[in-house]
């Protein structure tokens, strides 16, 4: 798999602002079709279900399970003492979304998670505008 750590800023648009607003707020927020009903992640203007473009969000359960992992060592990221760990995280909502697992190493650089492993959402403030969403296990 291929995985992009957040090594940069997220883009903030008028489709994920209610994302970042949520992660301020300490919630986790997957986006919903208000025409059909269906969830989607990365959030987006139309509904990859039926083409609405009338969407809202609700707040998910902030647990998930792990589908898919990569330990990143290499190269370095800002900030960032490697390696690190991004996993792709089956939400129990539904939908799929890439997060950074920590203290999910052990002092040999080995990933402590497994393909199936439960996750819990929990929030890291970066500022007064940013706070990500990062992941634990449950
Ligand atoms: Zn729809």
């Amino acid at each position: 798999m291929t995985a992009t750590p957040y090594v940069v800023r997220p883009m903030v648009n008028r489709d994920s602002l209610f994302f970042w607003d949520g992660t301020r707020a300490g919630e986790l927020r997957v986006q919903t079709c208000n025409a059909c009903g269906a969830k989607r992640f990365p959030p987006g203007p139309a509904c990859q279900s039926c083409d609405a473009y009338d969407r809202g969000y609700e707040v998910a359960s902030g647990e998930g399970t792990v589908f898919s992992y990569v330990v990143h060592r290499h190269p370095p990221v800002p900030g960032k003492e490697l390696p690190i760990v991004i996993a792709l995280i089956d939400l129990d909502e539904g939908v799929r979304m890439v997060g950074e697992v920590v203290e999910a190493v052990d002092a040999d650089g080995a990933a402590t998670i497994d393909i199936g492993t439960r996750l819990r959402v929990d929030y890291r403030r970066v500022d007064d505008d940013l706070t990500l969403p990062i992941w634990r296990k449950a």
